[in-house]
């Protein structure tokens, strides 16, 4: 019988450098862990949307009838509601099961072991999974201290193709053999930092020999507008969007990407047919018949966010960081952030802890209801 290190040997070999993958316990198990009920915990770790979905999801999901028929390949009837919605035509929106699923299809078409992407942290980490994943090198250009990137050193890495001095490190640097970046990951606003990508940096980046991802999941609480429709015009956009924070169906997964039209042909052959389940385009579906609710649900929590950066500045040993999402990074000064957490976690108040590079000492809040965030700034000031 072949034994377990000759069945390893079998797994790809780019496979072995993973890194382990940290599990987030589940809602429940932690409820059950801080003996406090589910519905009492203010949960501000993970962007969700406090509201949920509109109450029109929940009855279309109970009065669709067909879930033991398999879904339209195609998705033609969401593809063309997300046209109304997003102003582009149908034939270049693509739904996944969430922006994630997408991140992924875009790694496994361009990328080879050896190939690189270009990532820009402190920044969201499934960039750099997927490009691992397919074996791929991951050129990190820091973000500058103010969270805007490093468009110059993005330009001069790639003019020189040397990556070792371009960078606001604080990074060693990836590059054993000068890998060729072909994918550049750009999020706006930025996630943890709630940066806004402004467009002459955009258009700058644009110009570079790249495909150019930029993920919108959070676009809806930026008062800036969407570039979703500058893939018309710019054959190396790919867009990201998702139903996960502004509609509030995490749960249900579901995302999409607006793409130029030469890519979308390898998409349809390339992607998985039942990629996106009935339950959750019914869901999209129904969001999408009622975007003014979703719009005033943003709007709410606008103004939400926009308190809770004030308070939050107004707490001595907080730095919270300017935001365009629903979410306020926060550096901690003078006391330690991971003992912060969970302190606040005694509470039965969830937050984000990071410790590394770019984000040392920081917390990450998620906006909620404005009674959770009384609850969160009641408890901060007697810290
Ligand atoms: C939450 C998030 C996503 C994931 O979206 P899903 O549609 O839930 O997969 C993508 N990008 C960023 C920056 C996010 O924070």
């Amino acid at each position: 019988m072949a034994s377990d290190v000759q069945m390893q040997n079998l797994l790809n070999p780019h496979l072995s450098g993973l890194e382990e993958y940290t599990p987030i316990q589940p809602f429940e198990v932690l409820s059950r862990r801080l003996g406090i009920p589910a519905e009492q915990i203010v949960k501000l770790d993970a962007n969700e949307n406090p509201y949920g979905p509109l109450p029109a999801v929940a009855e279309a999901l109970a009065e669709y009838p067909y879930y033991h028929i398999y879904p339209d390949p195609q998705q033609s009837e969401l593809r063309e509601a997300l046209s109304d919605f997003v102003g582009v035509p149908a034939a270049h929106i693509l739904p996944g099961q969430g922006a994630d699923e997408l991140l992924d299809y875009i790694c496994r078409l361009f990328l080879s072991p050896g190939d690189a992407i270009i990532n820009t942290p402190p920044t969201f980490g499934m960039y750099s999974f997927d490009a691992k994943l397919q074996g791929g090198q991951v050129i990190d250009v820091w973000r500058r201290e103010d969270y805007s990137v490093d468009v110059e050193g993005i330009e001069r890495g790639l003019e020189a193709g040397d990556w070792g001095s371009g960078t606001a490190a604080p990074s060693p640097l990836p590059t054993p053999q000068s890998p060729v970046p072909k994918i550049l990951f750009l999020t706006s606003p930025n996630n943890p930092s709630g940066t806004w990508l402004a467009d002459d940096d955009l258009r700058r980046l644009l110009a570079l020999p790249l495909l150019v991802v930029l993920d919108e999941a959070y676009v809806e609480f930026a008062n800036p507008p969407s570039r979703a429709d500058w893939v018309l015009t710019h054959d190396n956009l790919v867009v990201l969007r998702t139903f996960s924070k502004a509609a509030g169906i995490a749960g249900l997964r579901l995302g999409y990407g607006i793409f130029p039209a030469w890519l979308m042909p390898t998409l349809w052959k390339f992607k998985q047919p039942y990629n996106v389940n009935v339950a959750a385009s019914v869901a999209g579906l129904a969001s999408l018949r009622h975007t003014d609710q979703i719009v005033a649900v943003v709007e709410k929590l606008k103004s939400e966010r926009d308190r809770l950066y004030a308070e939050l500045a107004a707490i001595p040993y907080l730095r919270p960081n300017p935001s365009e999402a629903n979410f306020v990074l926060c550096r901690v000064e003078g006391r330690d952030a991971g003992g912060l957490k969970q302190s606040l976690e005694r509470q039965g108040i969830l937050v984000r802890y990071y410790n590394k590079p770019g984000l040392d000492n920081c917390i990450r809040i998620s906006v909620g209801r404005p009674e959770q965030t009384d609850r969160l700034l009641a408890v901060l000031r007697m810290l």
